[in-house]
Protein backbone atom coordinates (compact mmCIF):
# COMPACT_ATOMS: atom_id res chain seq x y z
CA UNK A 1 0.00 0.00 0.00
CA UNK A 2 3.06 1.81 1.19
CA UNK A 3 4.57 1.15 -2.52
CA UNK A 4 1.73 1.75 -3.96
CA UNK A 5 1.45 5.18 -2.13
CA UNK A 6 5.02 6.15 -3.00
CA UNK A 7 4.66 5.33 -6.86
CA UNK A 8 1.17 7.84 -7.49
CA UNK A 9 3.52 10.88 -5.48
CA UNK A 10 6.34 9.99 -7.99
CA UNK A 11 3.73 10.16 -11.02
CA UNK A 12 1.73 13.43 -10.34
CA UNK A 13 5.36 14.67 -9.41
CA UNK A 14 6.59 13.63 -12.79
CA UNK A 15 3.29 15.32 -14.48
CA UNK A 16 3.30 18.07 -12.48
CA UNK A 17 6.96 18.81 -12.89
CA UNK A 18 7.87 21.94 -15.35
CA UNK A 19 9.27 21.18 -18.58
CA UNK A 20 13.14 21.01 -18.32
CA UNK A 21 14.93 23.45 -19.84
CA UNK A 22 16.75 21.08 -22.51
CA UNK A 23 12.12 19.61 -23.40
CA UNK A 24 11.57 22.99 -24.08
CA UNK A 25 10.83 23.97 -27.71
CA UNK A 26 12.62 26.45 -29.27
CA UNK A 27 10.46 29.16 -30.67
CA UNK A 28 11.52 32.52 -32.33
CA UNK A 29 8.86 35.45 -32.52
CA UNK A 30 9.57 38.51 -34.42
CA UNK A 31 7.99 41.28 -33.05
CA UNK A 32 7.12 41.77 -29.04
CA UNK A 33 3.50 41.36 -29.24
CA UNK A 34 3.92 38.41 -31.28
CA UNK A 35 6.03 36.83 -28.90
CA UNK A 36 3.40 37.63 -25.78
CA UNK A 37 1.01 35.85 -27.37
CA UNK A 38 3.54 32.93 -28.07
CA UNK A 39 4.08 33.00 -24.51
CA UNK A 40 0.66 32.52 -23.22
CA UNK A 41 0.05 29.93 -25.15
CA UNK A 42 3.33 27.82 -24.92
CA UNK A 43 4.28 28.65 -21.23
CA UNK A 44 6.86 26.78 -19.56
CA UNK A 45 6.95 24.37 -22.48
CA UNK A 46 8.36 26.67 -25.32
CA UNK A 47 11.32 29.43 -24.96
CA UNK A 48 10.24 32.18 -26.93
CA UNK A 49 12.83 34.50 -28.85
CA UNK A 50 11.65 37.61 -29.63
CA UNK A 51 13.75 39.43 -32.56
CA UNK A 52 11.99 42.93 -32.52
CA UNK A 53 12.21 43.55 -28.70
CA UNK A 54 10.02 46.03 -26.83
CA UNK A 55 9.84 49.74 -27.49
CA UNK A 56 11.52 49.06 -30.95
CA UNK A 57 10.51 49.60 -34.70
CA UNK A 58 9.75 46.19 -36.60
CA UNK A 59 8.89 48.48 -39.52
CA UNK A 60 12.91 49.70 -39.79
CA UNK A 61 14.18 46.56 -38.14
CA UNK A 62 17.74 45.50 -39.25
CA UNK A 63 18.48 41.73 -38.48
CA UNK A 64 21.82 41.60 -35.97
CA UNK A 65 24.17 38.71 -37.19
CA UNK A 66 22.67 37.27 -33.55
CA UNK A 67 19.47 37.08 -35.22
CA UNK A 68 20.39 34.58 -37.77
CA UNK A 69 21.90 32.10 -34.81
CA UNK A 70 18.46 32.74 -32.94
CA UNK A 71 16.13 31.63 -36.07
CA UNK A 72 18.34 28.58 -36.69
CA UNK A 73 18.13 27.42 -33.39
CA UNK A 74 14.75 27.17 -33.65
CA UNK A 75 11.56 24.45 -35.08
CA UNK A 76 9.39 27.55 -35.62
CA UNK A 77 9.64 31.42 -36.41
CA UNK A 78 6.15 32.46 -35.64
CA UNK A 79 5.75 35.98 -38.05
CA UNK A 80 3.28 38.78 -38.48
CA UNK A 81 3.19 38.85 -42.67
CA UNK A 82 0.68 40.78 -44.29
CA UNK A 83 4.23 42.73 -44.95
CA UNK A 84 5.10 44.01 -41.69
CA UNK A 85 8.50 41.81 -41.51
CA UNK A 86 10.10 42.84 -45.16
CA UNK A 87 13.37 42.07 -43.65
CA UNK A 88 12.63 38.82 -42.62
CA UNK A 89 13.35 36.68 -45.91
CA UNK A 90 17.13 37.83 -46.13
CA UNK A 91 17.20 36.59 -42.30
CA UNK A 92 15.38 33.43 -42.88
CA UNK A 93 18.08 32.64 -45.55
CA UNK A 94 21.00 33.61 -43.73
CA UNK A 95 19.33 31.45 -41.11
CA UNK A 96 19.98 28.06 -43.31
CA UNK A 97 16.08 28.32 -43.52
CA UNK A 98 15.26 24.99 -41.71
CA UNK A 99 13.02 26.62 -39.31
CA UNK A 100 9.04 26.33 -40.32
CA UNK A 101 7.71 29.45 -41.02
CA UNK A 102 4.29 30.34 -39.05
CA UNK A 103 1.98 33.12 -40.44
CA UNK A 104 -0.28 34.17 -37.40
CA UNK A 105 -2.33 36.18 -39.45
CA UNK A 106 -3.33 33.29 -41.28
CA UNK A 107 -7.38 33.68 -42.04
CA UNK A 108 -7.58 37.08 -41.22
CA UNK A 109 -8.89 39.51 -43.76
CA UNK A 110 -6.63 42.34 -44.56
CA UNK A 111 -7.69 45.91 -44.71
CA UNK A 112 -6.02 47.53 -47.74
CA UNK A 113 -3.67 50.85 -47.49
CA UNK A 114 -3.43 51.82 -50.99
CA UNK A 115 -2.32 48.97 -52.80
CA UNK A 116 -0.84 47.11 -49.86
CA UNK A 117 -2.54 44.98 -46.78
CA UNK A 118 -2.50 46.85 -43.55
CA UNK A 119 -0.06 44.84 -41.49
CA UNK A 120 -1.78 46.12 -38.38
CA UNK A 121 -4.37 43.17 -37.65
CA UNK A 122 -3.32 42.61 -33.88
CA UNK A 123 -5.26 46.21 -33.34
CA UNK A 124 -8.36 44.29 -33.30
CA UNK A 125 -9.05 41.99 -30.06
CA UNK A 126 -11.23 40.08 -32.32
CA UNK A 127 -7.90 39.17 -34.55
CA UNK A 128 -5.93 38.47 -31.73
CA UNK A 129 -8.00 35.62 -31.27
CA UNK A 130 -6.83 34.38 -34.37
CA UNK A 131 -3.38 34.82 -33.73
CA UNK A 132 -3.99 32.79 -30.82
CA UNK A 133 -5.51 30.00 -32.16
CA UNK A 134 -2.77 29.71 -35.33
CA UNK A 135 -0.35 30.21 -32.55
CA UNK A 136 -1.89 27.24 -30.40
CA UNK A 137 -2.14 25.00 -33.75
CA UNK A 138 1.13 25.47 -34.52
CA UNK A 139 2.62 24.52 -31.27
CA UNK A 140 0.69 21.74 -31.01
CA UNK A 141 2.05 19.98 -34.44
CA UNK A 142 5.30 20.68 -33.61
CA UNK A 143 5.36 19.37 -29.99
CA UNK A 144 2.18 16.80 -29.91
CA UNK A 145 2.71 15.55 -26.82
CA UNK A 146 2.41 19.04 -25.00
CA UNK A 147 -1.00 19.43 -26.75
CA UNK A 148 -2.92 19.55 -23.42
CA UNK A 149 -1.22 21.81 -21.93
CA UNK A 150 -1.20 23.85 -25.25
CA UNK A 151 -5.14 23.96 -25.76
CA UNK A 152 -5.34 24.51 -22.10
CA UNK A 153 -3.46 27.70 -21.98
CA UNK A 154 -5.14 28.96 -25.01
CA UNK A 155 -8.60 28.36 -23.84
CA UNK A 156 -7.88 30.59 -20.76
CA UNK A 157 -5.94 33.53 -23.06
CA UNK A 158 -8.93 33.25 -25.68
CA UNK A 159 -11.06 33.97 -22.22
CA UNK A 160 -9.52 36.80 -21.45
CA UNK A 161 -9.26 38.41 -24.76
CA UNK A 162 -13.33 37.60 -24.63
CA UNK A 163 -13.06 40.25 -21.45
CA UNK A 164 -10.83 42.47 -23.17
CA UNK A 165 -13.04 42.56 -26.13
CA UNK A 166 -15.97 43.81 -23.79
CA UNK A 167 -13.93 46.18 -22.56
CA UNK A 168 -13.54 48.05 -25.44
CA UNK A 169 -17.01 48.11 -26.65
CA UNK A 170 -18.21 49.28 -23.39
CA UNK A 171 -15.19 51.91 -23.43
CA UNK A 172 -15.96 53.25 -26.61
CA UNK A 173 -19.89 52.79 -26.27
CA UNK A 174 -19.46 55.17 -23.41
CA UNK A 175 -18.03 57.95 -25.78
CA UNK A 176 -20.50 60.25 -27.55
CA UNK A 177 -20.46 59.36 -31.09
CA UNK A 178 -19.68 62.63 -32.55
CA UNK A 179 -16.42 62.52 -30.60
CA UNK A 180 -15.15 59.33 -31.65
CA UNK A 181 -12.16 60.74 -33.68
CA UNK A 182 -8.66 61.25 -33.12
CA UNK A 183 -5.41 62.55 -35.31
CA UNK A 184 -2.74 60.20 -34.89
CA UNK A 185 0.51 60.62 -36.86
CA UNK A 186 1.69 56.64 -36.98
CA UNK A 187 -1.00 54.93 -39.62
CA UNK A 188 -1.13 51.93 -37.16
CA UNK A 189 -5.17 51.45 -36.13
CA UNK A 190 -6.80 51.12 -39.21
CA UNK A 191 -7.90 47.73 -37.31
CA UNK A 192 -8.76 49.53 -34.58
CA UNK A 193 -11.22 51.72 -36.62
CA UNK A 194 -13.12 49.07 -38.27
CA UNK A 195 -13.65 47.21 -35.38
CA UNK A 196 -14.83 49.55 -32.50
CA UNK A 197 -15.70 52.97 -34.78
CA UNK A 198 -13.21 55.19 -33.56
CA UNK A 199 -11.75 57.59 -36.56
CA UNK A 200 -8.22 57.94 -37.11
CA UNK A 201 -7.27 60.94 -39.04
CA UNK A 202 -3.84 61.24 -40.58
CA UNK A 203 -2.48 64.65 -40.46
CA UNK A 204 -3.04 65.93 -44.08
CA UNK A 205 1.20 66.66 -45.71
CA UNK A 206 2.79 66.09 -42.40
CA UNK A 207 5.50 63.13 -42.55
CA UNK A 208 5.63 60.60 -39.95
CA UNK A 209 9.07 59.91 -40.25
CA UNK A 210 10.10 62.90 -38.50
CA UNK A 211 9.87 65.97 -36.11
CA UNK A 212 6.86 67.75 -37.43
CA UNK A 213 7.94 71.14 -38.43
CA UNK A 214 6.09 74.55 -37.79
CA UNK A 215 4.17 74.41 -40.93
CA UNK A 216 3.29 70.75 -40.23
CA UNK A 217 1.78 71.76 -36.49
CA UNK A 218 0.02 74.89 -38.02
CA UNK A 219 -1.60 72.56 -40.92
CA UNK A 220 -2.45 70.23 -38.06
CA UNK A 221 -4.59 73.24 -35.92
CA UNK A 222 -6.41 73.74 -39.30
CA UNK A 223 -7.23 70.83 -39.76
CA UNK A 224 -7.97 70.08 -36.20
CA UNK A 225 -10.52 73.35 -36.20
CA UNK A 226 -11.97 72.33 -39.33
CA UNK A 227 -12.91 68.83 -38.45
CA UNK A 228 -13.59 69.53 -34.93
CA UNK A 229 -11.34 66.80 -33.59
CA UNK A 230 -11.67 66.39 -30.21
CA UNK A 231 -8.11 64.88 -29.24
CA UNK A 232 -4.54 64.66 -30.90
CA UNK A 233 -2.46 61.86 -30.67
CA UNK A 234 1.18 62.63 -31.90
CA UNK A 235 3.96 60.53 -31.32
CA UNK A 236 6.46 62.39 -33.56
CA UNK A 237 6.19 65.32 -31.86
CA UNK A 238 7.99 65.84 -29.06
CA UNK A 239 8.66 69.68 -28.17
CA UNK A 240 6.26 70.31 -25.65
CA UNK A 241 5.95 73.66 -27.06
CA UNK A 242 4.46 72.74 -29.87
CA UNK A 243 2.00 69.99 -27.87
CA UNK A 244 0.77 73.07 -26.34
CA UNK A 245 0.13 75.48 -29.33
CA UNK A 246 -1.95 72.46 -30.98
CA UNK A 247 -3.65 72.29 -27.61
CA UNK A 248 -3.90 76.26 -27.14
CA UNK A 249 -4.89 77.03 -30.41
CA UNK A 250 -7.37 74.26 -31.26
CA UNK A 251 -8.97 73.29 -27.73
CA UNK A 252 -7.97 69.68 -28.87
CA UNK A 253 -6.68 67.59 -25.98
CA UNK A 254 -3.32 66.45 -26.91
CA UNK A 255 -3.56 62.70 -25.77
CA UNK A 256 -0.83 60.57 -24.01
CA UNK A 257 0.78 57.52 -26.27
CA UNK A 258 -0.79 55.36 -28.21
CA UNK A 259 1.09 51.73 -28.38
CA UNK A 260 0.74 50.36 -31.72
CA UNK A 261 3.69 48.13 -32.98
CA UNK A 262 5.27 46.75 -30.01
CA UNK A 263 5.22 46.40 -26.17
CA UNK A 264 6.97 48.39 -23.34
CA UNK A 265 9.68 46.60 -21.42
CA UNK A 266 8.47 45.18 -17.83
CA UNK A 267 8.94 48.19 -15.81
CA UNK A 268 6.97 50.37 -18.93
CA UNK A 269 3.14 50.58 -18.89
CA UNK A 270 2.20 48.12 -21.78
CA UNK A 271 4.47 44.97 -21.23
CA UNK A 272 1.64 42.83 -21.98
CA UNK A 273 -0.73 42.89 -25.02
CA UNK A 274 -3.83 43.00 -23.16
CA UNK A 275 -2.13 45.91 -21.15
CA UNK A 276 -1.10 47.76 -24.44
CA UNK A 277 -5.05 47.42 -25.26
CA UNK A 278 -5.53 48.47 -21.83
CA UNK A 279 -3.58 51.33 -21.72
CA UNK A 280 -5.12 52.55 -25.48
CA UNK A 281 -8.32 52.46 -24.29
CA UNK A 282 -8.02 54.63 -20.91
CA UNK A 283 -5.82 57.44 -23.02
CA UNK A 284 -8.76 57.28 -25.88
CA UNK A 285 -11.53 57.89 -23.26
CA UNK A 286 -9.86 60.49 -21.72
CA UNK A 287 -9.11 62.55 -24.50
CA UNK A 288 -12.50 62.03 -25.98
CA UNK A 289 -14.66 61.59 -22.72
CA UNK A 290 -16.69 65.60 -22.95
ZN1 LIG B 1 3.31 50.21 -37.71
Amino acid sequence: MLRLCWLICLGLIALSAPARAQDRLNVVASFSILGDFVRNVGGDRVNVTTLVGPDSDAHVYVPAPADAKKVADAKLVFVNGLGFEGWLSRLLKSAGGKASVVTATSGIAPLKRGSDADPHAWQSVANARIYVVNIRDALVAAAPADADAFKSRASAYLADLDALEREVRAAIAAIPESRRKVISTHNAFGYFAAAYGVEFIAPLGVSTESEASARDIARIITQVRTARIPAVFLENITDPRLMGRIAAETGARVGGTLYSDSLTGEKGDSPTYIAMVRHNIKALTSALSP
